[in-house]
């Protein structure tokens, strides 16, 4: 039977998926009824949505990189008229 000790050092790879099976059906019977790694494993789960959040802003600097390049070569355009 998993004890809290395991969710804490599990939590990451159980939200991810990359346990086995019988490890995960552990895992899972203790959040049935632990409310406290329940209420951790929420906490771990929101922090990692922050980090995909933060991610794509990542790439979209990049984006927007491109784009300043092309507003620029259209302004130097109109100055040009
Ligand atoms: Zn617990």
């Amino acid at each position: 039977m998993s004890e809290c000790k395991d969710i804490a050092e599990e939590a990451s790879n159980y939200i991810e998926g990359n346990l086995p099976l019988s490890k995960r059906l552990g895992l899972f019977f203790h959040l049935v009824w632990c409310k406290c790694c329940r209420n951790y494993l929420q906490q771990i789960r929101s922090t990692i949505s922050t980090i995909s959040v933060i991610r794509p802003r990542e790439n979209d600097n990049t984006d927007t990189d491109d784009l300043a390049k092309k507003l620029r070569a259209l302004s130097q355009q109109d100055s040009s008229d």
